[in-house]
């Protein structure tokens, strides 16, 4: 074909601008994430006996999918419900093989790309604008909600304190924000963290949504006014930073850190199963490809050191440990490494039992987890949020969700923090 003749200065310099132009008015052109979802899907399945349980643990093996939940598939049991993202390809062998071995399946996500498409498309780019200030109804990058803290820093700063705790992987720094009237030299404190899970997007807009919340109501609600007159908040909206970064700009179900691993080519450990505390027991994996990698020893992951670290400092301090993940709509407490109560048990449960009308309280085995972690070294009351939804969105949990998820938390963590005022210990 022959090309056209050079054309002239003119239309040369109009080319870049139409091609600006085009850019920006058509977005198909560029799909989210290189496309790499298309046609993956999302299926949940309930094995009804422990036949059928080996029979899913067997082929997830061998075929790459990416567990949603449970975290291990050491955890499919007869009853457990099981949802797998499974690639287009392995999803072609995989139905015809359930199908054969006559287990029921139901596909929650037909098509995982228009999924993330629908969720993130160009709807919340005008949400994001349309609303004054600070957006809390979506999800922001890792940047948008670095660039809040500092704001809020410098906006209220009788409230809040702004300060890092150590250095990621990739070397960004851990912010944490010291929320509370600075009235005495001592006070008791509360950690809350999030995004210790990379693609749990719900948990960072908790922890955004928590820290307007409190600064929003301090001066109209008593109880808010009484929590940060009497007790610091240590907030972390983003604990595990590269994972949640990566999670923006290359894979969208990422959840380890980011660590290299010096004989494989897997990146990332489990920084909820890094900890230690029956550090690589039960429902972690030494494989540094599986999801659930504990990592070559304890606190090998710069920012678990990083906290575990700040918590150590503070243990006498910090008297409620609470960290926020996604899904399932549960409050887990210690120990979830085995099935037994705890010394303060009848304390921590009947905080639990105030806090979790719209969550259901449940074990949950898995070990090296940062909540056991806390309750081991002396903070009373450590909880595990798992918040919405329970398996119909997964972790695409839609941000029309993120206002009624983080408002029935914000009751949860408001009773127990009240709870912890009242002096049981
Ligand atoms: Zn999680």
């Amino acid at each position: 074909m022959n090309l056209p003749v050079t054309p002239t200065g003119r239309r040369a310099a109009l080319l870049p601008l139409c091609l600006l132009f085009l850019k920006t008015w058509v977005p198909v052109h560029s799909y989210l994430y290189n496309n790499r979802y298309a046609g993956d899907k999302v299926i949940r399945l309930v094995p009804e006996s422990e036949r059928e349980a080996q029979a899913l643990n067997a082929i997830f093996h061998q075929l790459t999918v990416d567990l949603w939940q449970p975290s291990s598939i050491f955890h499919i049991s007869e009853g457990t419900v099981t949802d797998v993202h499974v690639p287009g390809n392995s999803s072609q062998i995989l139905l015809p093989y359930l199908q054969q071995a006559n287990i029921k399946y139901t596909i929650i996500i037909s098509d995982l790309q228009k999924a993330i498409e629908k969720q993130s498309g160009l709807q919340s780019c005008r949400n994001r604008r349309s609303v004054p200030g600070y957006n809390y109804e979506v999800y922001h990058s890792l940047e948008e909600i670095q660039s809040w803290m500092y704001r809020l820093n410098k906006t209220h700063s009788d409230l809040v304190h702004m300060f890092s705790v150590g250095k990621s992987y990739e070397g960004r720094p851990l912010f944490v924000l010291k929320l509370g009237k600075r009235s005495r030299p001592y006070k008791r404190a509360v950690w809350i963290d999030c995004g210790i899970h990379a693609r749990e997007w719900i948990g960072p807009a908790f922890c955004q949504w928590f820290v307007k919340e409190a600064l929003q109501t301090y001066r109209t609600d008593p109880a808010m006014r009484r929590m940060l007159n009497q007790l610091y908040f240590y907030i972390m909206p983003v604990f595990n930073v590269d994972g949640y970064h990566f999670s923006w700009t290359n894979d969208r179900f990422w959840r380890k850190t980011r660590s290299k691993n010096s004989q494989f080519r897997c990146h990332g450990v489990d920084a909820n199963r890094n900890w230690k505390v029956k550090w690589c027991d039960e429902g972690a994996s030494f494989h540094p490809c599986d999801d659930t990698y504990c990592g070559p020893f304890p606190e090998s992951e710069p920012e678990v050191k990083a906290v575990a670290h700040f918590l150590r400092k503070r243990r006498k301090q910090i008297k409620a440990y609470l960290s926020f993940h996604a899904y399932a709509q549960m409050l887990l407490y210690p120990y979830s490494y085995k099935y037994a109560t705890i010394p303060n048990f009848s304390c921590v449960e009947s905080a639990a039992y105030n806090a979790v009308n719209a969550l259901q309280s449940a074990y949950d085995v898995s070990s090296g987890s940062s909540m056991d972690w806390a309750y081991k070294n002396g903070i009373p009351y450590a909880f595990a949020f798992e918040l919405r939804d329970t398996g119909h969105f997964g972790f695409l949990l839609p941000e029309t969700l993120i206002k009624p998820t983080c408002t029935e938390t914000m009751l949860a963590v408001k009773n127990i923090t009240m709870h912890l005022l009242k002096k049981c210990h």
